[in-house]
């Protein structure tokens, strides 16, 4: 039997992209195949097409990359060790892959896998800009009836917003302060406000997407290529400063900004990679404040955490969708990036 084939885009270098036939995934073992319905576009995509992505300098992303990490699809073949899915089932995964043999995986601690593989970025695991993926059955989920393959495609990114969130709680004296109004800073504020923050306010740099964000639940925006966003969340709070902040915008003065901006006490949480080391950054007031800085990129349970958010949440997240690509043409959205610069939050690849 000649083995079946698909259409997958492959990164071999920057600004090398091709779309190609390669091997279709097989149902082995407890590895479900699905048909990708929708693929996100991610910034570390973008990172990894150009070559700036510092984990491409690092060695970590290797070309030939198979990349795309963001996805929902439908359930094609199951292998036979796989329970609880079957054909037709819609899904979503994690964006990375345990082995599932070592002792850490058979506890269940998917994140101390010493083999663990990220969907389409370190460690490259085949990813979603391709017509079916292969991911075994502990990393795939049920998407529920109440939501669409677009916010099937958005559970990924919310995953990483949703780390910001774990362990914190917000009440009505909360201003929480959002950088970036990308995908993961609109979902951000989204989640601001669900989890019961008093005020939210979103810093960005272009009107458009800041208005979406009024959408998704900010009570002030600010525009900082207009107005200094320090002193405006100062004003906003009466001199006290903002006591949550979550920086998405990989901008190293956005940073710089959540330190001044912050009363004492606050967090800042750190959801964006940035593509070089920062100098400059304000150490002292950082001190003095007792600020809590620290990094998030999602981790095993965020997605369905998040998913079951998304179900309660009357709020949609469909206004982070700023683009629909199909999927024949989808190179162009790395090839002609400026095209889409301007009004881009989440660009979605349609495969149906
Ligand atoms: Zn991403
Ligand atoms: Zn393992």
């Amino acid at each position: 039997m000649s083995q079946e084939t698909m259409r997958a885009i492959t990164v071999y270098g920057p600004r090398d992209a091709r779309m190609e036939t390669v091997p279709k995934p097989e149902a082995t073992g407890d590895m479900i195949v699905a048909r990708v319905c929708r693929t996100g576009v991610c910034a570390t995509d973008l990172s990894i097409f150009t070559g700036d992505s510092s984990f491409i300098r690092s060695g970590e992303i290797v070309y030939p990359c198979r990349f795309g990490h963001e996805w929902a699809g439908i359930v094609e073949s199951v292998g036979p060790e796989v329970k609880d899915f079957k054909p037709g089932d819609r899904i979503y995964c994690d964006n990375f892959a345990s082995c599932g043999v070592c002792d850490a995986c058979k506890r269940g601690d998917y994140m101390a896998c010493g083999h663990i593989r990220s969907v389409g970025t370190v460690n490259c695991w085949d990813g979603c800009f391709a017509e079916y993926m292969q991911m075994p059955e502990r990393h795939t989920f049920h998407l529920p009836d109440e939501l669409t393959m677009d916010e099937g495609a958005l559970i990924e990114p919310a995953s990483i917003s949703y780390d910001a969130f774990r362990g914190v709680t917000l009440t009505e004296t909360d201003t929480a302060v959002v950088y970036g109004t990308g995908a993961i800073g609109l979902i951000s504020v989204w989640l601001a406000k669900y989890y019961g923050a008093g005020t939210v306010i979103l810093v960005g740099r272009t009107d458009e997407k800041l208005e979406k964000g009024k959408l998704l639940g900010a009570d002030h925006v600010i525009n900082n290529r207009k107005t200094d966003a320090v002193a405006k969340i100062k004003e906003l709070t009466g001199g006290l400063g903002g006591s949550f902040f979550v920086e998405t915008s990989g901008a190293g003065a956005a940073l710089k900004d959540c330190i001044l901006a912050a009363r004492r006490y606050a967090r800042i949480s750190v959801l964006s990679f940035y593509e070089h080391d920062l100098d400059g950054l304000p150490v002292d007031p950082l001190v003095l404040g007792c600020l809590t800085v620290v990094g998030g990129a999602g981790r095993y349970g965020n997605a369905p955490a998040v998913c079951e958010i998304m179900v309660k949440n009357p709020v949609k997240l469909t206004p982070c969708v700023s683009h629909h690509v199909p999927f024949s043409e989808c190179l162009d959205v790395f090839e002609n990036e400026d095209k889409y610069h301007a009004t881009k939050i989440k660009i979605l690849v349609d495969f149906d």
